[in-house]
């Protein structure tokens, strides 16, 4: 999990942009200082636009990374991701970037991949993925929702589904997919859990993974301000070294934690 060294602050121009599912848009932005920086779980904080409303950027996972491009992956939830999801291709928009540690994929501790994700959390599971895929390392992304349509699979390679409804794939939770794939598919293997979604899914995971000492990095979410440490929104309580709450900034020591510090 090692901290970005180069960031940039670029205007960077809307050269695609996707509309993948219900609220969910893909953005490729061109912007190479970044790209080329880019490490997976780094995240961007965009001004969506150059009004003075929203007065705060917005953080966003990098979801792929192009020939000078990145990707974001945007669900529309409020007035800044709105206006990024129907923001036209050739507008521009400032991007600070990369921020935030990245996945750990070089710990040694395991040899097979199992990527974790709910909701808008399959955002930084791409670039993961090829990152794993480039190093060797065998993965499975398990994807999970509450009905199919919050299903985000798209360009992702070996999936497994699940859906609370029973709608597509495994019915059950993510959690439960995983356990079934740790217990057949991932078998005699040394596994490692790489998960982003929702707190309370990635909290449970984090407990899961501890009773099965399985090493798992979550990505986390917090409302933030600056994403560089100045304006403290972003404060979170972690467990610390000794199992003590402490109160740690996520965009400098995250988003991607140790899931044993959110166990409780
Ligand atoms: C490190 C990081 C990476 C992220 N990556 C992605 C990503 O790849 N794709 C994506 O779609 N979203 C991502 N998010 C969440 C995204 O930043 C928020 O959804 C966005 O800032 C909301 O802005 P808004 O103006 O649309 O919402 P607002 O109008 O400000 O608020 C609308 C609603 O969204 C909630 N909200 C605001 N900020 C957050 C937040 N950070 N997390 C969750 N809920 C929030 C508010 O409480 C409110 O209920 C990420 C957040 C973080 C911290």
């Amino acid at each position: 999990m090692l901290q970005s060294s180069t960031i940039a602050d670029v205007r960077a121009k809307i050269t695609e942009t996707r509309t993948i599912g219900a609220d969910v848009t893909v953005l490729t932005l061109e912007c190479p200082e970044i790209a080329a920086a880019a490490k997976p779980g780094n995240f961007v904080n965009i001004k969506v636009s150059d009004a003075s409303q929203p007065l705060l950027r917005r953080p966003f996972c990098i979801h792929n990374v192009g020939n000078g491009t990145i990707d974001v992956m945007v669900k529309s939830v409020g007035k800044g991701t709105t206006l990024l999801c129907d923001a036209a291709c050739g507008t521009s928009v400032m991007v600070l970037g990369p921020l935030g540690n990245s996945f750990g994929t070089g710990t040694g501790d395991f040899d097979t991949a199992m990527l974790v994700s709910g909701g808008i959390g399959t955002a930084p599971m791409l670039f993961l993925e090829r990152k794993l895929a480039a190093q060797g390392i065998p993965f499975i992304n398990l994807v999970g929702g509450r009905t199919r349509t919050d299903l985000l699979t798209r360009g992702l390679s070996n999936c497994s589904t699940s859906t609370d409804d029973g709608s597509e794939g495994f019915h059950g939770n993510v959690i439960e997919l995983l356990k079934h794939h740790l217990e057949t598919t991932a078998a005699g293997r040394r596994p490692k859990v790489f998960a982003c979604g929702p707190n309370p899914m990635l909290k449970a995971l984090a407990k899961f993974c501890a009773n099965r000492s399985i090493p798992c990095e979550l990505s986390l979410e917090s409302v933030m301000g600056c994403g560089v440490g100045i304006c403290y929104g972003c404060m979170v309580e972690l467990n610390n070294a000794d199992g003590v709450k402490e109160s740690v900034l996520l965009c400098k020591e995250g988003p991607v934690i140790d899931g044993r510090r959110f166990t409780n």
